[in-house]
């Protein structure tokens, strides 16, 4: 059968993160979707971005259809926490809107039950129909913001990232729900002078005063070799104080 005839039923799921307090308000569950459009040379989740379920090196399953009353059951577990906590369920990927049908649904059956939804996205999707299918149902949006330069995006993260920054833009202008834009600061790539002085100056110019620094992991890399892939680029270590606090230093400038 192919897959995509699960798409609406059913979603590729590679993991469910429980008790989460980085992805949003309170304590939350976060749903990582399988397959993304980008192919970022650092990629911090590597199981996340083939569109199938995959096996490791080690046999491990990575990637599983989940239905739809599965999943929600699930979800209901933790509802008191989400309750108690101000938190709620939280979209992430690899890509969710690349499975835009089943969270739709996903969406429309959590609102039903009164629960705080978020989304994680890299920003590279059909705005049509993710404000049809998507928007009316989120409480809250992290939008990625990696590369200004188009042609940088095209060698690091194998897209151009015009749709990215018009769906931002339009996202910011007519979203009636907080739209946070992060930019993840990987060394050499992202994190250079002139990228993140155009970026913090493309947000000033949007009126945004403030975005998320999300700083370098590299164990990324150990999730990529069980995977028994590779990749061009190689950090290996954290960022350090020093550079982390000289990215800080282009948005406090700009203020
Ligand atoms: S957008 Fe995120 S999930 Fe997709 S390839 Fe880039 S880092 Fe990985």
């Amino acid at each position: 059968m192919p897959v995509d005839s699960h798409k609406e039923e059913r979603a590729l799921i590679f993991d469910i993160k429980r008790g989460s307090s980085e992805d949003g308000p309170g304590l939350r569950t976060t749903v990582f979707f399988k397959g993304c459009p980008l192919s970022c040379v650092w990629c911090q989740n590597p199981e996340g971005m083939e569109p199938h379920p995959e096996t490791d090196l080690e046999g491990q399953p990575v990637g599983e259809w989940i239905g739809l009353d599965e999943l929600l059951y699930r979800i209901r577990q933790d509802a008191p926490f989400y309750r108690s906590s101000g938190g709620g369920v939280t979209l992430s990927g690899g890509e969710p809107t690349r499975q835009a049908e089943f969270c739709h649904h996903f969406l429309k059956a959590l609102k039903a039950e009164g629960i705080h939804t978020a989304l994680e996205t890299c920003g590279l999707f059909s705005y049509r129909s993710f404000e049809e299918r998507m928007l009316p149902w989120l409480d809250l949006v992290y939008f990625d913001l990696k590369l200004f330069d188009a042609a940088q995006s095209r060698s690091y993260t194998g897209c151009s990232n015009e749709t990215i920054l018009e769906n931002f833009s339009r996202l910011v202008a007519e979203a009636e729900v907080p739209v946070i834009p992060r930019i993840p600061l990987i060394p050499g790539i992202t994190d250079t002078p002139g990228n993140l002085k155009n970026l913090a100056d493309y947000l000033r110019r949007l009126g945004i005063d403030s975005c998320s620094l999300m700083p370098y992991n590299p164990l990324w890399r150990d999730k990529l070799q069980r995977l028994g892939r590779t990749s061009s680029y190689c950090r290996a270590t954290f960022l350090t104080p020093e550079e982390r606090e000289k990215s800080l230093g282009y948005f406090r400038q700009r203020e």
